[in-house]
């Protein structure tokens, strides 16, 4: 049996080749998971392609012309998190370090003449800003509110609960809850039923409140029947509101880092995971690019789970018809993918115009900024389904820094645009057109956000294919699977798949592609722990070395690589 280095939480390295648990990835499902287990005693080793903790949720220094300006590299908002209880029960506030800051406003939609409107967590204040624009809007707003807010009591406690096993969750009591209202069914059907852009023109009329409510679920083809149950993302923000983390979204798995390791996990990094080892129809490991092999009594994938399904299982694995399916996870079902650009300014951002028009003492810096109009999000996915690149691309922009100065030098900013709209396999090859891409991406947003001309020192430009190779996600698919309203639940990632085991003993996944969602949430890697946990039940009554420390062959092996100490953990997170 092959032995390696392990680099640990502390910086100390030590020999091991095997745990109770071997994680695949280190992104915040995974050390999610990883933390739930160590504590619960069991040996946990992650295995990570990249160099550092973070997958999809790191904050990192990118931009090599400005190294003190921390680039979120994916995610920025924190909601669905917020939703559950990790944050608590692994004390990663009260002993890891994780501080955030809310956000209210959370978004503010920018109108070409310099007006704007304020999206709050409370929807009465919303509902207030609305009537500024359109009384007959603030009405239907407060009416979608409350609608998705009867979806949100039943999605809540659902998204907490192994999707196979509802019942164990309190769904069923949402369920009732809204059962005894009729009278908020009514919209909620017609909601549900209709496509997101149909719901939206249906029920309102001015631009400003138009477009933000196009905007911020931008997750499926908005014009397709059936898709307006994306505005049950108002629901969820009601019921949550919305928060970043202070140092960058990164602070969130570097907390979960120090909580995993504190409970004795460790993490492998720069260890890509070729495939899982299978013997008698049962997972025993895994075997690393370059053939080194890892027994474990389980294995949990977080990593893009088709991936997992289909390139990392020996052939004849899964039952034929299950490899079948697994073949058909959607990755690019939807004709949108990623495209992103993060700059690093030497000053401070300023959107002049429309604050000067504000009468209250909103800063317009700090929430997200939507400036696309619900014309732009409607061509924009139609340009998609024709791989042509939308123009204006519509998007989310946030300056970081406004909200949490520590990602840049003093009076300094960075800006992060993110749309979800842009074509992931478009006729013009995206390295033809990235860079104008990126430069109208720019133009559009200087015509709200005053200062890119002066202040920009250097950008980063993430195209689906560039998000593809970072993350090892197919298609740069940033929520692993296609969140279309047939991939969730039960269906998430397909049928016969949901509750994280798998047809393979001791092979369970996880990650953004499982139950309930990707987003920063931590919910697949805290079901998937359970589940795990359960199965390996006996050794977890019963766990090996005091505190849950990791089982390692050092004594017997010895060999401690001076090159793996030095890329420690601890010092990776600089
Ligand atoms: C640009 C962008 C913007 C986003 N915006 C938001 C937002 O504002 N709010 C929000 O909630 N969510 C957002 N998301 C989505 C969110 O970040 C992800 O859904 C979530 O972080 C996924 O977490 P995960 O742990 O499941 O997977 P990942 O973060 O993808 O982690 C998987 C890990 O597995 C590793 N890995 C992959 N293959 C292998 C292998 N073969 N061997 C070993 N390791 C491997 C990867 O390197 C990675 O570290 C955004 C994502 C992106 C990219």
């Amino acid at each position: 049996m092959v032995v390696d280095s392990v680099i640990t939480g502390e910086g100390e390295a030590v020999s091991q080749n095997h745990a109770d648990v071997i994680i695949v990835g280190a992104g915040h499902n995974g050390l999610t998971a990883g933390s739930y287990l160590a504590k619960a005693g069991l040996s946990v080793l992650v295995v990570e392609a990249t160099d550092k903790v973070g997958g999809m949720t790191s904050t990192n220094p990118v931009i090599a012309a400005a190294p003190d300006h921390r680039i979120n590299e994916g995610a920025m908002d924190a909601s669905l998190i917020r939703n559950t209880k990790i944050i608590e029960e692994l004390e990663l506030a009260t002993k890891f370090g994780l501080r955030e800051v809310a956000l209210d406003p959370i978004y503010a939609a920018l109108g070409a003449d310099g007006a704007s409107l304020c999206i709050y967590k409370d929807a009465e204040r919303t509902a207030d800003e609305i009537r500024q624009f359109s009384s007959s809007d603030a009405r239907a707003f407060l009416e979608l509110a409350n609608a998705m807010d009867a979806v949100a009591r039943i999605v809540i406690p659902y998204m907490n609960t192994n999707p196979v096993r509802p019942l164990a969750g309190g769904s069923l009591t949402g369920v009732l809850k809204a059962a005894l209202r009729p009278k908020r069914l009514g919209p909620l059907a017609r909601y549900l039923a209709a496509s997101h852009a149909e719901a939206i023109d249906e029920h309102f009329t001015h631009p400003l409140v138009k477009a933000p409510l196009a905007a911020l679920p931008c997750f499926v083809p908005m014009s397709e029947d059936g898709t307006g149950w994306a505005l049950m993302f108002f629901g969820l923000h009601h019921h949550s509101g919305v928060a970043r983390f202070v140092g960058g979204t990164g602070a969130i798995t570097d907390a979960l880092g120090r909580c995993f390791a504190a409970a004795g996990g460790k993490v492998r990094f720069d260890a890509v995971v070729d495939e899982v080892l299978v013997t008698g129809g049962r997972a025993t490991g895994i075997r690393l690019e370059g053939g080194e092999e890892l027994r474990a009594r389980a294995v949990i994938t977080t990593n893009n789970v088709k991936v997992a399904l289909t390139d990392m299982l020996p052939d004849g694995a899964l039952p034929e018809a299950m490899a079948e399916r697994v073949k058909y996870i959607p990755t690019d079902s939807t004709n949108g993918a990623s495209f992103k650009v993060d700059v690093a300014l030497s000053g401070r951002l300023q959107l002049t115009q429309h604050q000067a028009q504000r009468t209250d003492d909103v800063d317009l810096r700090v929430p997200g900024l939507v400036y696309g109009t619900f014309e732009d999000h409607v061509n924009a996915w139609a340009a998609c389904a024709r791989g042509e690149m939308p123009d204006p691309l519509a998007g989310v922009a946030v300056i970081p820094t406004a909200a949490d100065p520590t990602q840049a030098p003093d009076g300094q900013d960075t800006f992060w645009f993110w749309t979800g709209i842009a074509p992931a396999h478009p006729h013009v090859p995206w390295e033809d057109q990235a860079e104008a891409t990126a430069d109208r991406a720019i133009a559009h947003a200087s015509k709200f956000i005053d200062g890119f001309d002066t202040l920009t020192i250097a950008r980063q430009v993430m195209t689906p294919p560039k998000f593809e190779e970072r993350f090892r996600s197919p298609d740069g698919n940033v929520y692993h699977v296609d969140p279309t309203a047939t991939r969730f639940g039960p269906l998430r990632p397909t049928a016969g798949l949901a509750g994280y085991k798998t047809p393979i003993e001791g092979l369970f996944i996880s990650g953004g592609g499982t139950h309930p969602s990707a987003g920063i949430c931590g919910v697949p890697g805290q079901l998937a722990a359970k589940v795990v946990l359960k199965s390996l039940k006996g050794a977890a009554d019963a766990p090996g070395p005091a505190s849950g420390a990791v089982s390692t062959n050092a004594g017997d092996n010895g060999h401690v690589s001076t090159a793996d100490r030095a890329r420690a953990f601890a010092a990776s997170r600089r």
